[in-house]
């Protein structure tokens, strides 16, 4: 099982992630992101994974 990790320092609540995976990641109205599913599905993998890649600052990785 992957977990996601969230270097909060980093982030700037772009929403990058959100948009290519909404299920997991939401910018809320102050700007702060939220992680719905800090363990995804499977099935998610591959939108988490192309959200850390998405990520303009680096906030976002993936550990097993
Ligand atoms: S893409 Fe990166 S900087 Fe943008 S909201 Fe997501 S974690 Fe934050």
């Amino acid at each position: 099982m992957s977990r996601i990790e969230v270097d909060r320092e980093r982030c700037v609540g772009s929403g990058a992630c959100e948009a290519l995976a909404p299920d997991v990641f939401e910018v809320d109205d102050e700007g702060l992101l939220v992680v719905h599913r800090p363990e995804p599905d499977t099935d998610e993998l591959g939108n988490v994974q192309d959200a850390v890649q998405a990520c303009p600052t680096g906030a976002l990785s993936l550990a097993e």
